[in-house]
């Protein structure tokens, strides 16, 4: 069965597991980084995704281009610099962005792309670069019903729950949202394991009763025990989540959101603290420098 050709830009945590799915479902795919030298790139050659060294070269026989790589003036740059995407991209692709870049970037870019006749959806996933390599991510996408359809197929090969949530724009505001939860929930996570240790309880017996409970959550299952161990290996980066926050500020009118304002800063301790490229249960350095202090 023909399958269409697909680039895949940005090979990082996320995006090289992304485009090993993709060749797992007998996609050929292009993929491109910016720096060639990474364990992660070399992972994903060796499973099938064909290195290329332009993204003209990715893209411009591609019936899709996902892109995976940071912030906004990241994705500005795969699109739109000398060497973007925007000058190569074959007329009729679909253009899917799956970096975390917040409502207003992403209408911006949707203008220019529809402008010169390609296709655009935003497409921010959740599920931490756990579900990235087991295809079992959460998938928020903003775009045309019609162009959501064409890509069903494909974004299967990497999640479980694709959701369409409107036009473009919609599956970035949802994922801020998603943010919001995943930071204040951290924080409920970090002070219970206080609370646990101080009471006497071992952190591991809270961690085991409360995730069956009314409490239960992803994070506690799989992030809590990362936090009894000191394991605070990435996973999802303290600079991301920060990134995320930011983009959630910038999309408020007011100053509306206290519980976020505390996560923030909670973060922005462990980043002071040397833990930017930690993972975001590092949160628990916040705590415990507290209490040295
Ligand atoms: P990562 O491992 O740091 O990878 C970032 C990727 O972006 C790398 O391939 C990097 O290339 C590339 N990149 C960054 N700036 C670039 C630029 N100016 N030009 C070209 N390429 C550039 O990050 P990640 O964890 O995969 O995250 C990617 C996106 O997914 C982010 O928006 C993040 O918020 C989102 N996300 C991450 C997770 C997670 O758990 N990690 C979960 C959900 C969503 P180099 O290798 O050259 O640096």
């Amino acid at each position: 069965m023909y399958k269409n050709p697909i680039a895949f830009i940005g090979l990082g945590v996320m995006g090289s597991p992304m485009a090993q799915n993709l060749v797992k479902h007998q996609y050929n795919v292009k993929g491109w980084n910016r720096t060639l030298d990474r364990s992660l790139v070399t992972q994903a050659q060796e499973n099938g995704v064909e290195i290329v060294t332009t993204i003209a070269e990715a893209v411009k026989d591609a019936d899709f281009v996902c892109i995976c790589v940071s912030d906004v003036p990241d994705v500005k740059e795969v699109v739109f610099g000398e060497q973007g995407i925007v000058h190569f991209a074959k007329p009729d692709s679909i253009i899917i962005d799956f970096s975390t870049i917040g409502p207003q970037a992403v209408q911006e870019i949707n203008d220019q792309f529809r402008s010169k006749g390609l296709h655009f959806m935003d497409a921010p996933v959740s599920g931490g670069d756990i579900g990235a390599q087991n295809g079992t991510l959460t998938i928020m996408v903003g775009g045309e019903k019609s162009d959501y359809e064409k890509s069903l197929p494909i974004l299967k090969t990497m999640g479980k729950n694709i959701i369409h949530c409107g036009d473009v724009g919609t599956g970035q505001a949802v994922k801020l949202c998603n943010q919001v939860l995943a930071s204040i929930h951290m924080m409920a996570i970090c002070e219970a394991m206080e609370l646990a240790k101080t009471l006497n309880i071992d952190p591991e017996l809270m961690i085991k009763v409360c995730s069956t409970g009314a409490a239960g959550s992803w994070a506690l299952s799989n992030l809590a025990p990362k936090i009894a161990s000191s394991d605070f290996a990435p996973g999802f980066m303290i600079k991301h989540i920060l990134k995320d926050l930011r983009l959630v500020q910038e999309s408020l009118e007011n100053d509306t959101l206290p519980a976020t304002n505390l996560a923030t800063q909670m973060f922005k301790t462990v980043e002071q603290l040397g833990g930017t490229e930690q993972g975001t249960q590092a949160m628990i350095r916040a705590y415990q420098d507290s209490i040295e202090k």
